[in-house]
């Protein structure tokens, strides 16, 4: 098999296998290939992940930050180095184009780890004077052992974007990839213990729902870091509260994307398609409720199927020349042609695609609704698949409105010239990230994560360290202590 791993699992610096857990099949999306069988964490191995995790954390977080940095820089440094085959194994993991991967994968992993290995030897607590010439401080403390679980569409991203915060700070963690996608974290930890993270500090695990459901109520964790589905974030989050762990959820969303009459129509437009076909679809982020004014409706179409009509080249994602791969997986293909067959039995038109693709793999067209209204499931529920649907709007009240009447709040983005309307929009989106001419770019710097039902908490820049650290502090008298009697 053309993608098997070592072992199954990564714990305490090497690799580990327990043939005795469930077989997961990795299946290359573009041919149904099996290119990878692995074994789902048995009791003992989640049991000896976070043993490990446990026992290498205090001599980790006694580190200096700048030397926990290090380590973290110098696994940004490996992983640029070996971005072409990282990239490789990310494409045959999730089935994405290697056009896409080389771009956008490791290499996001690797700004995360320099980053945040960046920030580690700054992390301090403060000074606060009191009256009286007492004064307290405070500590930035690590938490413990930290959880990670992640979703199958950007898995080394979400490897390294829940390590990096979680390390930086002196923490351990223990990462669950998610089943469909188990390959990419596996390299990402021997790198870093090949860079020189200590041994425990950070351990992959693989497995289903229930060995995550497993690792996250045990005693020795700290907090769970959750990239998933809102009906899994619900559950994640419950099982945490019961030991008032700390949580991040990275959750669903149903975006919106305002384009404006006024409006640069053609980066509306490339603003759509990286907002809805960029990996296929598979982005949570992507702003699939795309409202165009009115007067510019028919135009804004025209040319977002001009594009796809010359842009889409589907194929093996191995070949560079791709732009456009599979769904991950048969199932997720089968729930998004449900969604497309749904949209057109609620009376939405298919401007473009509609169909699977006419070739092996799990491959879905990108798909553009027309005549699309509010309440059609396609407006409402996260289809997580290359599907765009097209609303027509006439007032900027309508449009805000329209956007915020979801249960989600992860994303939004607007387009327009006049950059009055574009900040006083964003002001009143009920979103976490937003965007203004532009649309899904989550540079490390920034933070990104949702409200309302798509998340609790931030991923990446300086936000993130409050989510994988607390203070303490402490009160420091310095004269009589006054009591009652
Ligand atoms: P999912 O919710 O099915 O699974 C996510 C992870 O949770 C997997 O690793 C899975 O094994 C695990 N899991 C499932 N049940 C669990 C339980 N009871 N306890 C602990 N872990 C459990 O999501 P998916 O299908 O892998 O990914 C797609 C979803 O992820 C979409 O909704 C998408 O929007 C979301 N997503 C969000 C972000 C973000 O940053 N907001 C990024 C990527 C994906």
């Amino acid at each position: 098999m053309r993608a098997q791993p070592k072992a199954s699992h990564f714990i305490n610096g090497r690799y580990v296998e327990d043939t005795a857990g469930a077989a997961i099949d990795c299946v290359y999306a573009a041919s149904g290939e099996v290119i990878a069988r692995l074994h789902e964490a048995t009791d003992a191995i989640v049991e000896e992940a976070l043993a490990a995790a446990k026992a290498a954390q205090p001599a980790w977080a006694a580190l200096s930050g700048t030397e926990r940095g290090r380590v973290l820089r110098r696994a940004a440094d490996m992983i640029r180095a070996e971005n072409r085959s990282l990239s490789e194994l990310e494409t045959m993991d999730t089935g994405k184009p290697l056009q896409e991967t080389l771009v956008a994968d490791a290499t996001s992993g690797a700004d995360a780890l320099e980053y945040f290995g960046g920030l580690a030897g700054s992390l301090t607590g403060e000074h606060i004077p009191l009256p009286g010439g007492d004064w307290a401080y405070t500590i930035r403390e690590a938490l413990g052992v930290c959880v990670g679980i992640g979703a199958w569409n950007y898995p080394t991203q979400i490897a390294c974007w829940k390590a990096s915060p979680a390390l930086a700070c002196g923490n351990s963690m223990v990462f669950k990839p998610s089943e469909t996608t188990p390959l990419s974290a596996l390299r990402i930890a021997e790198i870093l213990s090949e860079a020189g993270l200590p041994d425990g500090v950070f351990n992959v695990v693989q497995g289903r729902g229930a060995v995550g459901a497993s690792l996250i109520t045990d005693a020795r964790v700290a907090k769970v870091s959750l990239t998933g589905s809102v009906p899994t974030g619900r559950k994640v989050y419950a099982a945490a509260a019961e030991g008032m762990r700390h949580v991040t959820m990275e959750l669903g969303g149903k975006s919106p994307m305002v384009i404006f009459a006024d409006a640069d129509l053609d980066k509306a437009v490339s603003g759509a398609i990286l907002g809805n076909f960029y990996s296929s679809g598979q982005v949570c982020s992507n702003g699939t409720r795309v409202y165009v004014e009115r007067s510019v409706r028919e135009a804004f179409v025209a040319r977002l199927v001009e594009r796809l009509k010359a842009g889409v080249v589907m194929g093996d994602p191995l070949d560079e020349a791709v732009t456009f791969g599979p769904m991950v997986s048969e199932a997720q293909m089968e729930i998004v042609l449900g969604y497309i067959s749904q949209g057109i039995a609620e009376g939405a038109v298919v401007a473009h695609g509609g169909k699977r693709a006419d070739r092996d793999g799990f491959f879905v067209e990108p798909t553009v609704f027309t005549g699309v209204t509010d309440d059609m499931t396609i407006a409402r529920e996260e289809i997580f698949g290359p599907v765009l649907s097209v609303l027509d709007f006439d007032t900027e009240e309508e449009a805000i409105a329209r956007s915020n009447d979801t249960v989600f709040g992860l994303a939004a983005g607007v387009f327009t010239q006049d950059f009055a309307r574009a900040h006083r929009v964003v002001k009143a989106f009920e979103a976490g990230t937003c965007y203004i001419n532009h649309y899904n770019a989550a540079p490390v710097e920034m933070p990104f994560g949702g409200s309302k039902l798509s998340g609790v908490g931030r991923e990446n820049s300086k936000g993130a360290i409050e989510n994988y650290s607390e203070m303490k502090a402490v009160y420091v008298g310095m004269g009589d202590v006054e009591a009652p009697f």
